[in-house]
């Protein structure tokens, strides 16, 4: 009996410290007023006290999936700090790309991303590493390839990885939006990637 009694006080003790903390939130819930979309949560038990219970919204971080399939072209660490990020098409489809870009041979050229046709996302070079991409500008940029050609659209799916990638990116090394940029505009005499209507529909969604 005495067990239950001392059991008793101690709900009530709970019940008693447990109030302060309900108005606490509740305070601390009326300065996010910019989040009327979670003012809706009301826990039970502090309904009892009429008081909203507002939980602070935190950023939802998006799961990337990248696969792993390190090319041997490229060199090791920066001369600079990366502060862009180039696109690309490979004009030929994914796995092709994926071959001779990881081969040793003489074709020396690398990237540090490819996003297959179907989305996914493959790292062909670490970022802190610099890959082969771009004339005179590999030191300073991250290169993304996307499988498919200048002149014809890129999938939906491959839109949809390559949005991620790249924010994630633009957060990461704090890359300025207008620091994406296409191949073609870096080395126009010789290269026509990732075509007008590819950059357009990429940087829209940015
Ligand atoms: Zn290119």
């Amino acid at each position: 009996m005495r067990k239950i009694i001392d059991g008793l006080k101690m709900i009530m003790a709970g019940t008693l410290v447990c109030l302060p903390v309900y108005i606490a939130t509740a305070l601390k819930g009326n300065t996010a007023k910019q989040l009327p979309r979670k003012v809706d949560a009301v826990t039970r038990a502090s309904d009892e006290y009429n008081i909203q219970e507002v939980k602070p919204e935190t950023p939802e971080k998006e799961e990337i999936s990248v696969r792993t399939h390190l090319s041997p072209d490229f060199t090791p660490g920066r001369k600079r700090n990366i502060d862009a990020i180039v696109l690309h098409t490979t004009e030929g489809s994914g796995t092709g790309a994926e071959n001779w870009l990881t081969t040793k041979d003489n074709v020396s050229a690398s990237a540090h991303y490819l996003i297959m046709e179907n989305g996914e996302i493959v790292m062909l070079v670490k970022p802190e590493d610099t890959a082969w991409h771009c004339r005179g500008y590999n030191s300073r940029s991250i290169g993304i390839e996307f499988a498919g050609h200048y002149d014809k659209p890129l999938a939906e799916i491959q839109l949809q990885s390559g949005e991620k990638l790249i924010e994630y990116l633009m957060q990461t090394y704090n890359i300025k939006k207008t620091n994406i940029r296409a191949h073609s505009e870096l080395d126009p005499s010789r290269r026509k990637d990732p075509g007008k209507q590819n950059i357009e529909a990429i940087l829209a969604r940015i």
